[in-house]
């Protein structure tokens, strides 16, 4: 054999078998077939193994399995990013001539994907109440086939009457979608409240190390022949290393969210405490307004919430605050070891109670917690 040829045949025996705890990461275009009619089969789209790099490799699929198992929903597929999940949930179950109603407080990349691109392939784009229930009737059209919700909403935390939104779907046949990204498969059951879809930033809780983007979108058995021909057709598929690492998280979901939860009620409740402070903003904690809600629906609270001052403090005033933090570090995202700050004033369609108003959210880490209350006392200091 020719060196050219030696090449490129050395050291091509299959390891692919090895059972490793974690599955590996397999990186691919073209998957080597043994027989014609093996070909053939994957040209027809009726071979049942993985014929090309976008049929969703290993890591991917136990991925999903493990997601959709956690949901209890009949099928999961996973997207390179949260908001990849929101747009693709919003084009596969709609067309021209549709109305879809967006809650107020969802994620607003998703909001604005949805007014500026939807919006162009006919499809008409209206808004409800952060916090809606039964009243979602007032904001339904004859055309209207999908709801897209999210609770509590990641920057002013309002609780949506999930079930009483599903009964009022369901009758209708209109398609509800929870963005479930706060409180995961672990603290909230979606499908069990009547919902029909799921919607998971996979880039926060369950990959947990701000180090991978990556969502999911989970669906009951009405929708999964639908999605999952939505998503051959697309030949869509999420980036081989992000499965990997987001499966490799999603293993100690569990232990790592118990921490979070129990630190951030813990500096909630010490916020509660402070002079300078107006509303904390944590659904678990009695004085948050749909609190009941909160308690009827969910198990637990993840590691996201807000705050406001009593002053309307200057933004240079908000500056010096948010810039001597130490251990809260400034940026987006959420759900990982690091704790982070953001703080920006909310506007919505309809109305909310801190219109105009800074609101500062946390994103507790796993760091002590008495670090962190330390930590925001100091900077605190800068408004006095
Ligand atoms: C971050 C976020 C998204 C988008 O996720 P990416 O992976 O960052 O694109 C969607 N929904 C919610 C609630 C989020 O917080």
């Amino acid at each position: 054999m020719e060196p050219a040829t030696q090449l490129i045949v050395g050291g091509r025996s299959p390891f692919a078998s090895v059972a490793t705890v974690n599955p590996p990461v397999f990186r691919g275009s073209t998957v080597v077939l043994d027989t014609y009619e093996e070909l053939r089969k994957a040209a027809a789209g009726t071979y049942d193994g993985v014929s090309y790099g976008t049929e969703r490799f290993p890591a991917q699929r136990m991925l999903e399995d493990a997601m959709r198992g956690l949901e209890g929903a009949a099928l999961t597929r996973a997207f390179p990013s949260g908001i990849a999940a929101i747009q693709h949930a919003l084009m596969a179950f709609t067309k021209a001539g549709d109305h879809v109603v967006l809650c107020d407080n969802a994620y607003s990349p998703g909001r604005s994907f949805a007014r500026s691109i939807l919006s162009k392939f006919g499809i008409e784009v209206g808004s409800c109440p952060s916090a809606v229930g039964a009243d979602l009737v007032e904001y339904l059209k004859p055309n209207t086939v999908l709801v897209l919700l999210e609770s509590p909403g990641s920057n002013t935390f309002e609780i949506q009457d999930l079930r009483a939104v599903a009964a009022v779907c369901r009758d209708r046949g209109i398609v509800s979608i929870l963005d479930n990204t706060w409180a995961t498969p672990f603290y909230l059951d979606a499908f069990g409240l009547g919902l029909d879809a799921t919607i998971h930033s996979v880039t926060k809780y369950i990959s947990g190390h701000s180090d991978v983007l990556l969502g999911t979108v989970s669906v009951g058995p009405r929708l999964a022949p639908i999605l999952d021909d939505y998503y051959k057709t697309c030949e869509l598929f999420a980036p081989f290393e992000d499965c990997h690492l987001a499966l490799r998280g999603l293993r100690t979901l569990q232990v790592r969210l118990k921490q979070h939860e129990s630190s951030a009620l813990e500096i909630a409740r010490w916020l509660e405490g402070v002079d300078l402070v107006g509303e904390v903003i944590h659904p678990a904690l009695p004085a948050h307004p749909q609190h009941e809600l909160w308690k009827r629906d969910f198990t637990g609270s993840s590691g996201l919430f807000a705050f406001t001052f009593k002053a309307d403090h200057p933004d240079e005033r908000i500056a010096a605050f948010m810039e001597s933090l130490r251990l809260f570090r400034m940026g987006f995202s959420w759900g990982g070891f690091q704790s982070l700050v953001t703080a920006g004033r909310y506007r919505r369609e309809h109305g909310s109670q801190y219109e105009g108003r800074t609101v500062v959210r946390l994103s507790v880490g796993l760091e002590d917690p008495r670090d962190l209350t330390r930590d925001l006392e100091q900077a605190m200091a800068n408004l006095r």
